[in-house]
């Protein structure tokens, strides 16, 4: 049995402004935040089946301490950074690739995770570096303006990355597919241990009550098609008994779909 593990980040609400505000369900109430704010978690998880260890997206790059936040989640679940083979990306909007690197005191970015292999679209990277260096230096704003240029830079030069067409197989036990949708290169992955197939559809299955409603978000790239790909990716997975990861769900991130 594969073990899962989520990773969360913490709540926040997210409006039009595509800024992350954090949201303690102590304190804060919805009502007050910006009209059509979105309440979400933000959560990479960790899946370890027999010697691999992996990481789905990467979460913010938020600190705690000065220490990158990710790493303290790992390690109060008894991971080491340097245990992780396997970097899935879905996708490389902020809140799911912000933690692939990170800014050092010399100015240089390294890879946060050094043992591992970083999976990604290569039309997904050559896009978000095309968009990054039009936008550089802009903070806030649309996604694309989050993204930084160096960055992806690295990661486009760098021999720890696997670049991933249309569909395949990383391994034996892990399969992805190009599912555009949320954006025009996103992928989703499906990890099989032994009888077990989790899977995990980034930001086309962000949360659980999604896959139950027909509903087209504004926030995606072609909102039908994510529709669709969602129910299509419920029935199956309902009929196939996956374990669903929900990125973005507050309160259920690992189901199963009855
Ligand atoms: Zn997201």
């Amino acid at each position: 049995m594969a073990q899962i593990i989520p990773l969360a980040e913490g709540t926040f609400t997210v409006d039009r402004s595509k800024k992350f505000i954090p949201f303690d369900p102590q304190h804060d109430r919805l009502q007050d935040r910006p009209k059509g704010s979105l309440l979400i978690e933000i959560q990479p998880f960790l899946v370890i089946a027999g010697s691999h260890y992996i990481l789905l997206d990467t979460g913010l790059n938020l600190s705690n301490n000065q220490e990158f936040l990710l790493y303290q989640i790992l390690k109060e679940k008894g991971i080491d950074p340097s245990q992780i083979t396997h970097v899935l990306l879905s996708h490389l909007h902020k809140d799911h690739a912000g933690g692939i690197c990170s800014l050092h005191p010399d100015g240089s970015y390294r890879l946060n995770f050094p043992q591992a292999i970083y999976y990604v679209h290569e039309d997904e990277l050559k896009y978000a570096l095309s968009h990054a260096q039009q936008n550089e230096g802009e903070t806030g704003g649309d996604i694309a303006s989050s993204y930084a240029a160096e960055e992806f830079e690295l990661l486009f030069q760098s021999d720890q990355v696997m670049l991933l067409h249309d569909e395949g197989y990383i391994d034996t036990h892990i399969r992805y597919q190009l599912s555009g949708g949320h954006c025009p290169y996103h992928v989703v992955f499906w990890i099989q241990d032994q009888d077990e197939i989790i899977f995990y559809g980034g930001d086309v299955a962000p949360q659980y009550l999604q896959m139950k409603t027909r509903y087209v978000a504004k926030y995606d790239y072609d909102g039908r098609k994510s529709m669709e790909l969602r129910q299509q990716f419920a029935e199956q997975g309902k009929r196939e008994g996956w374990t669903f990861l929900f990125y973005h769900d507050v309160q259920r991130p690992v189901m199963k779909l009855i």
